[in-house]
């Protein structure tokens, strides 16, 4: 069964970019003509007034722009002097660009477990997996979700290793420490990286990223390794890459940035509003908003900022999560399967030193998780729509 589509409801999208664009439009397109006069398209003022607005907002020393979100988890890596041989250990359920990196730089990836529950790095799995060789963690702070901080950063701290934050799928979260304080994600590690990809909490409309440092020695060595390896102008210290937030993009976000925390508010609004729709069905699983036992209050809460809900990903416990993935999309209701197929079992990524003992739970995930239309413009009846239809055929 299935409720009859209101005629009046607006086309569902995954994410709408469009009605988000269109909200902001005179401003954004003021923003684009501003830097199309000014001439300055790469490393302009614009670029460096988006870098220290960023700054302010983290409560970080140091943001260095670069292209993308991989590009940035590569330069960390290189800004960290990490070598051929160097472990790195990080999740198998993640998007491939954390995994792709190490990888590129030669390091040796090792893939570990995540939890049932909060979808970021097992902190046990963490623990067994750390040999003589290891050097680096890269948490990902998945769906919107700080990874467990304290943990990781004790295992860090005890091991000494570097701690890389993925936090492409988070910026604007917080993280509440057991001693109650909080810290925006990103800013807990020795350094973090972000994504500015359209559909990214904060998204431009191109490609950027970015990297986050409060040590002013790393912070210089990655600003001159996203220029070539340029410290001063045609000397060439150490090997860099090519990797630039070009002006257009920094106008975009710029504008974008002080709409952040009410674009997180809006999210967390349809996240809410899924979560009770959906409190009442015991063949589903709502999202977690707890790091670990003790961070923040457990509710989807605005002012802990704990949970920004790049996705808002439910399990389907009754085994039919296929059939329900294809009938939303018969309803026009998009969702997606985040992700399908875990990294350890990818060709690009396969290491006969795994073994599907050590995956349970990303095993279990790939079988069980689904994730709705999430967006700053979604409305209740929309989420009305959508919600009745996952109840009525998941019942
Ligand atoms: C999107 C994403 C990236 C890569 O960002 P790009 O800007 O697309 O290169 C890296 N890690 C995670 C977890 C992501 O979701």
């Amino acid at each position: 069964m299935t409720p009859t589509k209101p005629v009046s409801m607006k086309k569902i999208q995954m994410v709408d970019l469009q009605g988000q664009y269109s909200n902001i439009k005179k401003t954004i397109d003021s923003s684009i003509e501003e830097v199309l006069n000014s001439s300055a398209y790469i490393n302009g003022p614009y670029v460096h007034q988006f870098q220290a607005d960023l700054e302010k907002y983290l409560s970080v020393k140091h943001v260095i722009p670069c292209a993308n979100g991989t590009d940035a988890l590569q330069i960390a890596m290189m800004g960290l002097g990490l070598e051929q041989g160097d472990e790195v250990i990080t999740v198998d359920f993640t998007f491939a660009a954390t995994v792709e990196v190490i990888a590129l730089l030669k390091l040796t990836p090792v893939l570990i477990d995540v939890e049932p529950d909060t979808f970021n790095i097992d902190i046990d799995a963490l623990k067994k997996a750390i040999t003589p060789k290891t050097k680096a963690i890269v948490p990902v702070h998945l769906f919107g979700l700080c990874a467990n901080m304290d943990a990781v950063m004790e295992i860090a701290k005890k091991h000494n290793l570097f701690v890389i934050e993925d936090t492409a799928q988070a910026i604007g979260a917080s993280y509440t420490f057991k001693d109650g304080s909080k810290q925006k994600v990103g800013t807990i590690g020795h350094v973090g990286t972000t994504s500015f990809f359209p559909s990214k909490n904060l998204g431009c409309y191109g490609d950027g990223g970015a990297i986050f440092t409060n040590d002013d020695d790393l912070a210089h060595t990655i600003r001159g390794m996203v220029n070539h390896g340029m410290y001063k102008r045609y000397y060439h210290d150490v090997v860099g890459v090519n990797s630039r937030l070009d002006s257009i993009q920094a106008a975009v976000l710029k504008t974008k940035l002080p709409l952040l925390d009410k674009y997180c508010d809006a999210r967390r609004d349809a996240a809410r509003y899924y979560n009770n729709a959906f409190s009442q069905n015991a063949n589903i699983i709502t999202p977690t908003t707890k790091s670990n036992a003790t961070s923040n209050c457990g509710e989807i809460c605005d002012s802990c900022d704990c949970h920004v809900f790049h996705q808002y990903t439910i399990k389907i416990m009754n085994g039919k999560r296929n059939e329900l993935h294809q009938h939303l999309l018969d309803n026009g209701i998009p969702n997606a399967i985040y992700y399908p197929v875990p990294l350890h079992a990818q060709k690009a990524y396969k290491d006969s030193r795994y073994k599907e003992d050590d995956f349970t739970t990303t095993n279990e995930l790939i079988e069980t998780v689904i994730s709705l239309p999430m967006h700053t413009e979604l409305d209740k009846e929309q989420l009305a729509f959508i919600t009745k239809t996952i109840n009525d055929f998941v019942g």
